[in-house]
């Protein structure tokens, strides 16, 4: 039976970088290809490469943001590019961007100074959200509540919390989304299954954040889009329903948070 489903979060060019082998000879051999794909692009350096292969394809949209891991290496005038890219008629996202603690316990200020930045020009746009937050529930939860963004579209992408926070996010906002990669499948990650449990169907997205977090039972090599059924299905069987019916739903939530 043929699916019908988004990618709404994944990194092409790292995928090419990663494995040597382009997009288009990906696309060609992938049996579950998606509808749509979303490119994101997480700093500079990679916003010419959304721009031009969403213009590309028909079928691929863009979103541009400054990740946290990139604090180091950001530069005010980064934000005016930013705000540059956003204006191509096929950028429907503004992210990845937010706090990681995980890997940035040492630059916390930094990174809350480019998330308050991103969110600024965020609150100014019609572009939907997407944010990592990765062991930085706390500072997240406060610093969003400081930010009136409830008539915004959000998309927390790779949720890879507990459902405590799950809860307080979709708390937060009635436009928020939380987006699920092959993590869900991950022997280790309860606390993600739990959390899953808890976020209603018309809140769920599927994305891979290809190439990384492959799902079962491709752990370890190079993730693609066309690997979304794996996770739908893991989905499927969290919030006890058919495969059928996740993929109905994410496609029709897709189009309410991205308007694709
Ligand atoms: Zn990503």
């Amino acid at each position: 039976m043929k699916h019908t489903f988004v990618d709404t979060h994944c990194h092409i060019d790292t995928y090419q970088e990663h494995t040597q082998e382009s997009f288009e000879s990906l696309w060609e051999r992938i049996e579950n290809k998606p509808e749509r794909i979303i490119q994101v692009a997480c700093d500079p350096n990679e916003f010419e490469f959304a721009r031009q292969i969403s213009k590309k394809h028909p079928f691929i949209y863009s979103s541009y943001g400054i990740h946290p891991h990139y604090v180091q290496n950001h530069k005010p005038e980064h934000l005016e590019l930013l705000k540059k890219y956003l204006k191509d008629p096929k950028a429907v996202g503004i992210g990845e961007f937010g706090l990681d603690y995980y890997y940035g316990k040492e630059n916390k200020k930094e990174q809350i100074a480019l998330f308050k930045a991103q969110l600024e020009i965020a609150l100014t746009l019609k572009k939907t959200i997407v944010l990592h937050l990765r062991d930085a529930e706390a500072d997240s939860l406060e610093i969003l509540n400081q930010y009136p963004l409830q008539k915004h579209k959000i998309h927390v992408h790779c949720y890879t919390s507990h459902p405590d926070f799950a809860k307080a996010l979709l708390d937060y906002s009635p436009n928020l989304y939380i987006g699920f990669t092959g993590i869900i499948t991950f022997k280790n990650a309860e606390n993600v299954r739990e959390s899953a449990k808890i976020v209603p169907l018309d809140k769920l997205l599927l994305e891979t954040d290809a190439p990384y977090l492959a799902p079962v039972p491709y752990r370890g090599k190079p993730a693609h889009s066309g690997m979304i059924p794996h996770i739908a299905q893991t989905l499927a069987q969290i919030k006890n329903t058919s495969i059928e019916n996740i993929f109905k739903h994410c496609r029709q939530n897709t189009e309410n948070c991205y308007s694709i």
